[in-house]
C-alpha cells in the first residue's frame, strides 16, 4: 500500500524540493555528480509523463563559497549578494545538466508577494503553467538577492508547498538530509521511529517536528510540516525522504526510508487553497467554543461569537481565526476591517446596522471565505509565523 503511494509515476504533477546542503559542499562547492544523478531521475520521470518542476536551494550556499565569505550567520546584505553569485552558478548547473537530457530548463525566481498576493499568483502561476506546457522543467527559488527579513519566505520548504498548491501540483517531495519524520529527535532518543504514513497533520504530528536546521540548510522539520499543512490541505501529497543517496528519487521508488503524508480527502476549492496557505494573516479573530463548533459543521463566523480581534486589517485580508483553546483552527477574508469587527465583536447580527450605522453583512468571514487549519485542537497561533524571516545559512 505504502509502496504504491510513494510510486512517484502515479503522480500527474510532482514538485521536488532540493536542499542546500545535497548540492552544496562547503568547502569544494557544486556537487556535480549528485545533481547528474537527479537530472537522470527527472528525465526518468517525465519519460513516464510525469510533469516535473524543481524548488532548488543553494543559491546562498554556493555564492558564499566561491565569495569564500566566512562561516557561520550571515548578514541580510551578504546574504543577498552571496545569492546574486551563486543563483547564476546554480541555474547554469541545473540547465546544463537537464539539457543532456534533452530537457530545457526555466528559471523562476519569487519572493514572498508572487505567492500572498493575488494577482501576482495567478501572474506566477500562469507563467509556471506555460513552461510546462511548452515541456521545460522549472527550476525555482526564492529571490534571495531582493527579499529582505520582512518580506521573505527564508526557507524553501514552505515555498515549495505553496508552488505545489499554485499549480496544483498532486506531490510534493522534500529532498533534505533528514529521512522521514521520527516520533521524537533520533540523535537524542534512541526509540524515535521513523513514521512511514501520517494519516493526518495533528498537534500531535506537529510537536514531534523539532527546530532544528544545519548551517547550511535552513528549514528543520518545523518547516517540512508546515509544508506539510499547506501542501495536504490542498489536495497534494508529500513526501520527506533522504536526498543523500545518489538517484534519491529511484531511491524512494524502490522502498527507501521515507515519510508519506496523505493529502486531504476532499481538496478544498482554489480559491481556499490560496487563503489556507497565506503565510501572514493582517490579524486575527478569537472565537469561543460555539463558533468554533458552527465553523467546524461549515458554518459562517457571525460577529456574536467573536471574543476578541487583533491587528489592523482592511476587509478582504487574510485573518487567521483563533480557537477557544488559543490555537488557529481556520483563515479566511475578512468581512469587515478590524476596527468594525471590534465594534461588532460579541454582538447579535440585529444589533450591527444600529453600531455601525448601515446594515453591513450578517458574517464576519463567510463560510465561502473560510477554510479550517487545523483539525480539532490546531496549533498554537504564535507558532503560526515561526520560521518567517529566519537568516542561518
Ligand atoms: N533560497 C535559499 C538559497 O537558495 C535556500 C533556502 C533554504 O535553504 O530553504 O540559498
Amino acid at each position: 500500500m505504502t509502496k504504491a503511494r510513494k510510486a512517484l509515476d502515479k503522480y500527474r504533477r510532482v514538485v521536488i524540493k532540493i536542499g542546500s546542503a545535497l548540492l552544496v559542499d562547503r568547502k569544494t562547492g557544486l556537487k556535480k555528480s549528485w545533481l547528474d544523478a537527479m537530472c537522470a531521475d527527472i528525465a526518468a520521470l517525465r519519460a513516464k509523463g510525469v510533469e516535473v518542476l524543481v524548488v532548488s536551494s543553494g543559491a546562498i550556499a554556493l555564492g558564499r563559497t566561491v565569495l569564500d565569505l566566512s562561516a557561520g550567520a550571515l548578514k541580510l546584505e551578504e546574504s543577498q549578494a552571496a545569492a546574486a553569485v551563486g543563483q547564476i552558478v546554480l541555474a547554469r548547473a541545473w540547465s546544463e545538466s537537464l539539457s543532456t537530457h534533452a530537457i530545457v530548463a526555466g528559471q523562476i525566481l519569487l519572493t514572498l508577494g508572487d505567492t500572498e498576493e493575488r494577482r501576482r499568483y495567478l501572474n506566477a502561476r500562469a507563467t509556471i503553467g506555460q513552461l510546462l506546457r511548452l515541456g521545460s522543467v522549472p527550476i525555482i527559488n526564492e529571490n534571495d538577492t531582493v527579499a529582505t527579513t520582512e518580506i521573505r519566505y527564508g526557507d524553501n520548504d514552505r515555498l515549495a508547498a505553496r508552488v505545489a498548491t499554485m499549480v496544483g501540483a498532486d506531490l510534493l517531495v522534500l529532498l533534505s538530509d533528514i529521512d522521514g519524520l521520527y516520533t521524537g529527535p533520533p540523535h537524542l532518543d534512541p526509540n524515535a521511529r521513523l513514521l512511514e504514513t501520517v494519516a493526518e497533520i495533528t498537534p500531535d504530528i506537529e510537536a514531534m517536528a523539532g527546530g532544528a536546521a544545519s548551517e547550511l540548510s535552513r528549514g528543520g522539520m518545523r518547516t517540512k510540516i508546515d509544508a506539510g499543512k499547506i501542501a495536504t490541505t490542498a489536495g497534494c501529497a508529500m513526501i520527506i525522504a533522504s536526498g543523500k543517496p545518489e538517484h534519491p528519487l529511484a531511491a524512494v521508488e524502490a522502498g527507501g526510508r521515507s515519510s508519506w503524508f496523505a493529502p486531504a480527502g476532499s481538496p478544498v476549492t482554489a480559491r481556499k487553497t490560496w487563503i489556507a496557505g497565506q503565510l501572514l494573516p493582517a490579524g486575527s479573530l478569537s472565537i469561543d467554543a460555539g463558533a468554533e463548533t458552527a465553523l467546524r459543521s461549515g458554518k459562517s463566523l457571525l460577529p456574536a461569537g467573536v471574543r476578541q480581534v487583533t491587528g489592523s486589517f482592511g476587509r478582504g485580508d487574510t485573518i487567521a481565526i483563533i480557537g477557544a483553546s488559543g490555537r488557529e483552527i481556520a483563515r479566511g477574508l475578512a468581512g469587515y476591517d478590524a476596527e468594525e469587527a471590534r465594534q461588532i465583536a460579541g454582538k447579535k447580527s440585529a444589533e450591527i446596522a444600529v453600531i455601525l450605522g448601515y446594515a453591513g453583512r450578517a458574517a464576519m468571514v463567510h463560510r465561502d471565505d473560510l477554510v479550517m487549519t487545523a483539525p480539532s485542537g490546531g496549533r498554537l497561533a504564535e507558532e503560526s509565523d515561526e520560521g518567517k524571516g529566519k537568516l542561518h545559512a
